[in-house]
Formats: C-alpha cells, structure tokens, sequence
C-alpha cells in the first residue's frame, strides 16, 4: 500500500510527523508532499497567480511552496506520477475540523483533493482545549487511536466521491470513551472574532481568532461526538447539492 501523506500546518508539523509514525505502521512505502509553510485556513484554494516550487526535504519527502491542495496536486500530477498512492491521509491538524470547519480547512480540503482524483482519503485532526494552545497542542489522543480509527477505514472501498473527516478529542488517551461514525453538525454563526491592534506605525491591523463556538450540537453530530468524548468518523462527499431544493427551485423557474 503506498500512502501519501499531507497536511495544512506546514511540513514541520508536530502532527505531520506524528502522523508519519502511524502510516509507517501500515506501509513501507509512504511518501509526504506537504506546504513549505502553515496554509489552516486555507481552503480548498488552489495556486494560479504565482509558480510553486518543491524542495525536495528527504526521501519521498517534498515541500510544495503553496496550499494543501497544491501539494496534492504537485503530488498526483508530478513527484508520484508513475506511481500514485492508494490512500491519501492529511493531518494530523493542530486543532479540530468539525462541523462548518471543514469548508474553511486546508487538511480537509487535501483529502477532499484525493476524493476528486478517486483516491481514498481521509482528514484526521486533534481537538484541543483553550490552555493547549500555541506549541502545547497534546496529540494523546491521535497518537494512541489513530491506528485504530485507521484500520476499519482502510479495511473496505470508499464510495465514489467520498472522503472521510476524523477528529480525536481534547482528552487524555485514556479517557476518550470510544469511536463515533457520526453527521457533520453545524454551529451558530459568529465564532470568528475580529482583534484589532495597532502596529508599530501606529496603523491599524487584524487577526481573525476563534473564539469559543455557541455549540449546537444537535444529534449524532460530529460536535456532540467530541463533547461527550469520543473519536469522530464522518462521511462527507463533494456533491454540495441540497437535494430538498430542486423541487421547490424547479417549480419557481417553470414559467422562465
Ligand atoms: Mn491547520
């Protein structure tokens, strides 16, 4: 089994090498194509008004100056051409990817690359509490579940289109209480809070931060999965269509 692993914060990741020590676990053969440089919110934004390039880092080891998707990109068209990976992981992200987080997460968003070009993916991503932050981001739970979270995944196809979205706990290993396959949930509108600082200058500037969410978990979510302590599994597809509205759209246009 060849792996490609990838990721958003950057090829000098704590839980890119954290991630590392899993696959090796699985395979022989895994290669990292990852950003130079921190890319978290990226996106699923891809690079079209400047040139990338790639620093070879080791072997099978390359950074990609640009985006999570990018690197993928870079990865399936370029430095893995002759040999493409069966199975895509990206992560493991220093903070979770839960509910709406998925459409602004470059870790996601690398996975969500991989369902395009029918590869199985997966998107793996570590909860962390307010006092974890900066450098102290704890990776217990990843560390010790991850390879368990991975096997049953790895065991069977993907649907067509598909990828998968995994978030561990902010918990120390031991209390995580189990694996939950689970919706994406949605939360209230407002997490991103505008800090604005004054630079040296005297000019104003900004930073979005994130501040606590109003949870509304709602049922079988991946925000309650993580509330009650358990390791989120959710299903997602590319197909952004809302199903419910084509009828409804359908009958407003009939005349037109
Ligand atoms: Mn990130």
């Amino acid at each position: 089994m060849r792996i490609l692993l990838t990721n958003d914060d950057g090829i000098a990741a704590k839980g890119l090498s954290l991630l590392e020590d899993v696959a090796r676990t699985l395979s022989d053969d895994v290669w990292v194509v990852a950003p130079a440089d921190e890319q978290s919110g990226a996106g699923h934004s891809l690079t079209l008004s400047r040139p990338l390039r790639v620093r070879k880092a080791g072997d099978r080891r390359f950074a990609v100056t640009g985006t999570p998707t990018d690197a993928v990109m870079m990865a399936l068209g370029k430095l893995m051409k002759d040999g493409p990976p069966d199975i895509i992981l990206s992560g493991i992200n220093r903070g979770a990817n839960l509910a709406e987080d998925v459409t602004y997460s470059g870790t996601v968003s690398a996975a969500m690359e991989g369902a395009l070009a029918g590869i199985p993916a997966i998107a793996l991503s570590q909860d962390y509490s307010r006092q974890g932050m900066g450098e102290t981001v704890p990776f217990d739970a990843a560390r010790s579940w991850a390879a368990r979270v991975l096997a049953p995944l790895l065991a069977a196809p993907m649907a067509p289109g598909t990828l998968v979205n995994v978030n561990f706990p902010a918990l120390p290993s031991d209390e995580v209480k189990g694996v939950r396959v689970c919706r994406q949930g949605m939360r209230d509108y407002g997490r991103a809070e505008l800090i604005e600082r004054r630079d040296p200058r005297g000019f104003p500037y900004y930073w979005f931060s994130l501040g606590p969410a109003v949870q509304t978990a709602g049922h079988q979510t991946d925000l309650e999965a993580i509330g009650d302590g358990f390791v989120s599994v959710t299903p997602l597809h590319l197909d952004l269509t809302h199903d419910p509205s084509l009828a409804e759209l359908r009958s407003r246009f009939s005349g037109a």
